[in-house]
C-alpha cells in the first residue's frame, strides 16, 4: 500500500493510502459569460468531470475511505444519503469497481414507478437498498451498524462510511484536491472557493487542505438541508479527528466558518423558481449543467450575494461543480420551467 506518499510535485502533507477511482485532475475554467455583468470573476473546477458513475465530490474522499476499508480487509461496504443520493450511487459505482458488496440505507420510500436516476443506477450496480423514515434516518448510525451486523451474520466483513463520506479520512479527498489545483496553476489567483454543502465533509477538506498547503483562500459554502449550528460542529469534529489521526494542529473557530443558509429552498431536494432560472442560465451562457439540489442552490446564492454586494467587488472567485447531474435528471420535469419561458 501506498501509505504517507506526498502529493505529486508538491512539499505538502503526507498523504493516508488512496485508492485512485477518480479521473484527475479535472480542468477548471473561467465563466467568463456568466460572469460578465457580476462585479466578480467566477471561475470553475469540474468536479462533474472525475467520472461518469464514480463522479462529483463524493468520489475524491472515497479514494481514501475505500482504501482504509480495504486495509482492514472489508468485504462490503454499507453507507447512507437521501434516495437521490449521489453519494450512495458513487458508493454503489466504486463497490461493484473493487469488488466488494454494497448495502444502502436512503431516507424515503421505495418509489411506486421504475426508479429514476441515482437509484436506477444504484439498483443497475446491485447494491441492496434498505428504506428508512425521515425520523428513522435521525439514528443512520446506529441503523448502519445493525444493517452491518445483518451482513456479517452473512458472513461479509462490512465497513460503514458516514454520510457523504464526511469524515476525516475522506476530507483528504479535498486536501487532495487544492493540492491538484495548486500544481495546475501555481500562482493560485483564488481568494475565495465556493462550494455546496450536504454533510460537510468537503469545506472541512478544504478548510484542513489551506492550512496545510499554506493557500490564503477562504471557503464558502452554501447549505442545501440542516441549519448552520448543525454543520459547524460538523466540520470543526472532522477537522479535531483529522487533526488527532493524522496528527496536525488545527484550531478552528467555528463561528468564523462561512456557511450560508437562505438558498436551500423549501425542502431537501427541491428545485424553486428561482433556482431553475440559475440552472437554465449556466447551461445556456456556458455549457454547465448544475444540478437541482446542491450545485443549483450555491450558485444561486453565489450569483445573488455578488448581486447584492454581500460579497466584496472584484474578487476572482472558485466555483467546485460537485456533480449531481444523476440527481438532475430524476427532476427533469421541473427544470425548464413553464414551456412558454423556454
Ligand atoms: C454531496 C454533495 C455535495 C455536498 O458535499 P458535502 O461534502 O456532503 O458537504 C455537493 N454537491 C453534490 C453534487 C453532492 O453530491
Amino acid at each position: 500500500m501506498n501509505a504517507h506518499v506526498r502529493p505529486r510535485g508538491s512539499e505538502g502533507p503526507p498523504f493516508p493510502p488512496r485508492e485512485r477511482l477518480a479521473h484527475l485532475p479535472t480542468p477548471w475554467h473561467p465563466l467568463a459569460r456568466l460572469s460578465a455583468a457580476l462585479p466578480a470573476a467566477i471561475d470553475i473546477k469540474r468536479d462533474d468531470l472525475s467520472g461518469c458513475l464514480l463522479s462529483g465530490n463524493k468520489i475524491r474522499k472515497l479514494e481514501f475511505v475505500l482504501a482504509d476499508a480495504l486495509a482492514a480487509g472489508a468485504t462490503a461496504v454499507v453507507t447512507c444519503g437521501g434516495a437521490q443520493s449521489n453519494h450512495a450511487r458513487a458508493t454503489a459505482g466504486a463497490a461493484a469497481r473493487l469488488g466488494l458488496r454494497c448495502a444502502l440505507l436512503l431516507r424515503g420510500e421505495a418509489p411506486a414507478a421504475p426508479p429514476d436516476g441515482n437509484l436506477f443506477l444504484d439498483e443497475l450496480l446491485g447494491a441492496e437498498v434498505r428504506w428508512v423514515d425521515a425520523a428513522g434516518y435521525e439514528d443512520r448510525d446506529a441503523r448502519m451498524a445493525a444493517l452491518a451486523g445483518e451482513l456479517r451474520g452473512r458472513g461479509e466483513r462490512p465497513y460503514v462510511i458516514p454520510e457523504g463520506a464526511s469524515n476525516e479520512i475522506g476530507a483528504w479527498g479535498y486536501v487532495a484536491m487544492l493540492a491538484e489545483l495548486r500544481e495546475q496553476e501555481p500562482s493560485f489567483p483564488w481568494r475565495r472557493i465556493v462550494c455546496a454543502m450536504g454533510s460537510g465533509g468537503t469545506h472541512a477538506g478544504l478548510w484542513m487542505g489551506a492550512r496545510l498547503l499554506g493557500l490564503d483562500v477562504r471557503v464558502r459554502s452554501y447549505l442545501v438541508q440542516r441549519d448552520r449550528g448543525y454543520f459547524r460542529s460538523q466540520v470543526r469534529t472532522i477537522v479535531e479527528r483529522f487533526g488527532r489521526r493524522y496528527g496536525v494542529r488545527a484550531a478552528l473557530d467555528p463561528e468564523e466558518l462561512e456557511i450560508v443558509a437562505g438558498f436551500e429552498g423549501p425542502a431537501y431536494g427541491a428545485a424553486y423558481a428561482e433556482e431553475t432560472v440559475v440552472i437554465r442560465e449556466a447551461a445556456r451562457a456556458e455549457g454547465i449543467v448544475l444540478d437541482p439540489v446542491y450545485t443549483g442552490k450555491a450558485m444561486t446564492g453565489l450569483l445573488a450575494d455578488l448581486r447584492s454586494g454581500a460579497l466584496p467587488p472584484g474578487e476572482r472567485i472558485l466555483f467546485v461543480h460537485t456533480g449531481g447531474i444523476f440527481g438532475l435528471m430524476a427532476q427533469r420535469g421541473e427544470i425548464l420551467g413553464p414551456r412558454r419561458s423556454r
